[in-house]
């Protein structure tokens, strides 16, 4: 089968490899029908994670078909159209029992960093029972690809954690698709001010369509005047920083409200500077984690029952053999205005 691997920092190559089998008796063999690349599978290119090595094969995103299931897996069975999670878990040990599946002990996530991932034909996924989701008959399956990563991570990490009420102020620093899902499952809880920042207008422009009530150009400057403008003077109930860069995380910081949450969704690959002597005197919460995907099905139920379109996140589909076409327009969003981008196998 052909899969996209990673070949050492800055290197990729769509190659030829031997199809997944099961190893152990919990694995499913899942035929891919939709992946799709991740900002985090530009990071592993970079070099940025190092505990993936030269051979693996990327992506932890995407639908398909089970082609066949180990003797102990009893939820699926081969032909049945399912979600993958990009979080493998047992579901039994201490972490799983307390929905931490993003720490399970025998999983997490490996799909696309310790073990082969989406990008690619065919995939193994360990642990089926509790890492593939049903697809029920008649839905977007497509659209059902921003579950296995994207949505889960913006309303658990962003939203969830935010603790975001009716009526609040939210900010959202960040644009990507992170930032969006954060916006889509904001509004499951009627926040009266959705504000989004971002340095890219065609970004901002999107997130106006998918319910913005403001937006700010970064680039233009004086944020944190606007912001606390918007708010009328008291700042924001609730800040989600969806960037990973020092500078995003302090805006967080200068804006939150007395009382507030900042919710940190950005994977920051340099230290921030944490202003606990600004924070305490505001009674601030501050969250961060990975995404543990537990949401997954019930944001099912809530796309399935037409309350939130993910599917608007997609700009552009390719076949998944011009998966290297399809990376250098991810890995230049911004002068191709991309968002998310799907790789078609039928
Ligand atoms: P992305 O790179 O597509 O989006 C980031 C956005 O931030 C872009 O639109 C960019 O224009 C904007 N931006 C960059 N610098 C800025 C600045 N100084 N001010 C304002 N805007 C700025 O990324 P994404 O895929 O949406 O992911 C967002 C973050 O979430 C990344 O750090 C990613 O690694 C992280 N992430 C975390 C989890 C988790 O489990 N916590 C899961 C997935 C992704
Ligand atoms: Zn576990």
């Amino acid at each position: 089968m052909k899969a996209l691997v990673y070949q050492g920092p800055g290197r990729k190559a769509w190659v030829d490899k031997p199809q997944p089998e099961i190893v152990k008796p919990t694995d499913a063999i899942v035929r891919i029908t939709r992946t799709t690349i991740c900002g985090t599978d530009l990071h592993i290119l970079k070099g940025d994670v190092p505990t993936v090595e030269a051979g693996r094969t990327l992506g932890h995103e995407g639908v398909g078909v089970i082609e066949a299931v180990g003797s102990a897996v009893t939820s699926f069975r081969p032909g049945d159209r399912v979600l993958i999670s990009c979080i493998s878990a047992c579901g039994r040990c201490a972490n799983c029992k307390q929905q931490l599946y993003a720490h399970c002990s025998d999983g997490g996530w490996i799909l696309g960093h310790l073990i082969d991932g989406t990008q690619a034909e065919y995939v193994r996924i360990p642990h089926a029972d509790n890492s593939l989701h049903h697809i029920p008959a008649g839905a977007d399956e497509e659209a059902l690809v921003m579950l296995s990563d994207i949505l889960p991570t913006g309303l658990e990490i962003g939203v969830l954690n935010g603790q975001v009420k009716p009526g609040d102020t939210v900010l959202i620093v960040g644009a990507g698709p992170v930032g969006m899902a954060a916006l889509l499952t904001a509004q499951f809880y009627s926040p009266a001010r959705l504000i989004m920042v971002d340095m890219d207008e065609n970004r901002l422009a999107a997130a106006r369509r998918l319910g913005a009530t403001h937006t700010l150009n970064a680039a233009q400057g004086a944020v944190i005047e606007q912001i606390m403008a918007l708010s009328g003077g008291r700042g924001v109930d609730v800040a989600i920083e969806a960037v990973g860069v020092p500078a995003t995380f302090d805006i967080c910081q200068e804006v939150v409200a007395p009382g507030g949450h900042i919710a940190n969704v950005g994977v920051h690959g340099v230290p921030v500077s944490l202003h606990i002597e600004k924070l305490w005197l505001r009674n601030i919460t501050l969250t961060t984690g990975l995404v543990n995907t537990s949401t997954t099905p019930m944001l099912l139920q809530v796309v399935q029952a037409g309350r939130v379109a993910p599917g608007s996140l997609i700009t552009h589909h390719f076949p998944l053999q011009q998966i290297l076409e399809a990376y250098r327009v991810f890995a230049n969003a911004a002068e191709e205005n991309a968002m998310k981008v799907i790789l078609v196998a039928d």
